[in-house]
């Protein structure tokens, strides 16, 4: 009797742990956060607009979807938390909610990153809910070696999977936009196969057509039709993964918060600089409980995402988090 009782009781709680439907730590609840490199906001604009982002067009109009260009890069002007329109700084203030002035990332050398103290936030997660299951993939290996792997306490891994491709910098990253499947096919597998409760998808071709190490012929432009069909490839990407997460068995109980967004924009063939070009960014988003009007209608920062992650998930940030626990409640006045 008491074997069966303690069978139970492991079935139940591994059932608990990371199971599909409502049964997770959250209650159902689940987020989708995909990264698409350095694409700027107009360009994302001109493609919806053109037909290209069909996908994107859809998931916007579709119930609980928006998009906003007040979403901005870069930090603050003329303050501490001034940082460079580059990849380095600008993903660790998306997965971690700080600016440099707290993370400590420069640029894309990483060196003086505090990601120790201001953890990548799916550590945060998982020191709250051990048994949450966490899965990142990017083809942008700093995203995994720099920024995950360095928030590791004694190099405890807190991702469950973690799957990373390596462009050839050798060939000018000539192979992005098949590393960008490759991330895109096992993104896919663990949406239909594992039932992951939070999951961060990072696509980097648009950044490389913009920079013109595809084809130089392209640009950081509205106006570059090479950019614009770099923008294209990932939204059908995008759509995939949304297909997979709508086709899972337990969909109709489970909740996600869809966040897509980018690190940065760019003009000519580079980035890194104060120009709107650069700092003006967007987010796409779909959820019950994103704070719709504040998102619309006020400029928001980059940082403001794993709030919003957090408070989907039901996590109240402990004292000694950073973000701290009022910036996640000043996410939405209304529904603190
Ligand atoms: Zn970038």
């Amino acid at each position: 009797m008491k074997l069966i009782l303690l069978f139970i009781l492991t079935l139940s709680l591994s059932a608990r742990a990371h199971g599909p439907g409502k049964n997770n730590d959250f209650a159902g609840r689940r987020v989708l956060f995909i990264g698409v490199d350095g694409c700027r906001a107009d360009a994302v604009a001109a493609a919806i607009e053109r037909g290209m982002a069909p996908q994107l067009k859809a998931l916007i109009e579709s119930d609980g979807g928006l998009m906003t260009r007040k979403f901005y890069a870069g930090g603050e002007l003329n303050a501490p938390t001034h940082q460079p329109t580059v990849s380095g700084p600008g993903w660790t203030s998306l997965l971690t909610g700080v600016w440099i002035n707290k993370h400590g990332v420069k640029d894309n050398s990483f060196l003086g990153a505090r990601v120790q103290a201001y953890p990548h936030f799916m550590r945060r997660i998982k020191e709250v809910n051990p048994t949450a299951w966490c899965a990142s993939f990017a083809d942008w290996p700093p995203i995994h070696v720099k920024i995950a792997d360095g928030s590791r306490v004694n190099e405890i891994e807190f991702l469950d999977e973690k799957i990373t491709a390596t462009p050839d910098a050798k060939r000018h990253y000539i192979d992005n936009p098949e590393k960008d499947i490759e991330m895109r096919d096992e993104a896919l597998t663990s949406l239909r196969t594992r039932n992951p409760d939070v999951m961060f998808v990072y696509f980097g071709q648009v950044d490389e057509f913009g920079h013109g190490a595809i084809d130089s012929r392209a640009s950081f432009s509205p106006d570059s039709m090479l950019y614009l069909n770099a923008i294209s490839h990932v939204d059908s990407h995008i759509g995939e993964l949304l297909r997979a997460m709508r086709a899972r068995p337990k969909f109709a109980e489970e909740d996600w918060l869809v966040l897509i967004t980018t690190d940065h924009g760019g003009r000519g063939n580079s980035h890194g600089g104060d120009s709107d070009e650069e700092r003006n960014i967007w987010l796409v988003a779909s959820g019950r409980d994103i704070p719709r009007e504040k998102l619309l209608s006020e400029p928001t920062p980059q940082t403001a995402l794993v709030p919003m992650i957090y408070r989907h998930l039901g996590i109240t940030p402990k004292a000694g988090w950073d973000p701290q626990p009022a910036e996640v409640k000043s996410a939405d006045p209304k529904n603190p």
